[in-house]
């Protein structure tokens, strides 16, 4: 045994050839427009429903969007559903969605935030979007990445529940490569053998954000809502992720969370989500931090 160069799984030839770009030295922060960013002094908080699910809701969700002051906005048409089946009660938008979408834009003054998994859908979303979400589940489509890569925009790319920090940088390499530097990771919990049971079906590994910002230029954010799929400890695990250094938030928020038509168990009711703000802006103010 020899003990004198301790290595962790990643090495510097991995930081020198493998993905040089990820870790870079110089921090790399993703500016979206002039009041928010990620990775800088700005604290972001996307939230919304699981699934855009129809007019009068999201409608609805912007109104008490715009009361809080917050501005970006979950907007998912496409989705990556577990189970093939749909129902009344369990079922994704897809294009029907994007006359909603123009008409948020037209509306609001928000953000929009959605999930792409496909290609084909990049050119109708482009001109609506204002950052494109890669889910979990899509990490490693590199055809699928790189196409996104190039529309300019900004990208948050969500962690593999099965896949290593390694990884996730080597994900966010073909984004970089393409020009793109508009990079947020996203920790969403991770498989575990124990987490396999109705009480946690992921794990939040909350040590990833001190290892990305360790090894990595680009900001990280934090999924709570899918890591723990349990209303009951989203806010604790957000305000975990705030102290642990996370650089924003994206939550699952619903005007009626236990009727949500995808993931009712996971979404914060609207007075949860305005408590747990408060907390937020409460401590935002010893980390210097400003809540958008
Ligand atoms: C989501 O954000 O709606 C989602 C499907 O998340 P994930 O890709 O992390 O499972
Ligand atoms: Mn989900």
């Amino acid at each position: 045994m020899d003990n004198k160069f301790p290595g962790k799984d990643i090495s510097s030839d991995d930081q020198l050839n493998k993905f040089p770009l990820s870790s870079s030295k110089k921090k790399n922060i993703v500016n979206i427009n002039k009041h928010i960013s990620f990775g800088g002094k700005y604290f972001p908080i996307i939230s919304g429903p699981n699934t855009l699910e129809n007019r009068d809701l999201i409608f609805k969700y912007c109104e008490f969007l715009e009361k809080q002051n917050l501005k970006l906005v979950r907007a998912a048409i496409y989705k990556p559903l577990t189970f093939p089946y749909r129902s009344k009660k369990y079922f994704e938008m897809g294009d029907k969605g994007i006359k909603i979408l123009e008409d948020i834009k037209k509306n609001f003054d928000v953000l929009l935030v959605t999930e792409i998994m496909e290609s084909s859908k990049i050119e109708i979303l482009n001109n609506l979007v204002d950052i494109f979400q890669i889910g979990a589940r899509n990490m490693q489509n590199f055809p699928l990445v790189c196409s996104v890569a190039k529309t300019k925009k900004p990208i948050i790319l969500k962690r593999h529940f099965g896949c290593s920090i390694r990884d996730l940088f080597g994900a966010a390499e073909y984004i970089l490569l393409k020009k793109n530097k508009k990079v947020i990771l996203c920790e969403r919990g991770v498989s575990a053998p124990h987490t396999h049971r109705s009480t946690s079906r992921f794990i939040l590994d909350i040590q990833s954000i001190p290892a990305i910002k360790e090894y990595s230029c680009l900001p990280v954010i934090v999924d709570p809502s899918h890591a723990c799929f349990w209303y009951k400890w989203v806010s604790d695990l957000a305000l975990a992720s705030f102290a642990v250094g996370s650089h924003g938030l994206i939550l699952e928020v619903h005007p009626d969370p236990r009727n949500s038509a995808v993931d009712p168990l996971q979404a914060l009711g609207f007075e949860d989500f305005k408590k747990l703000i408060k907390k937020i802006k409460n401590i935002s103010k010893i980390f210097n931090r400003i809540i958008v």
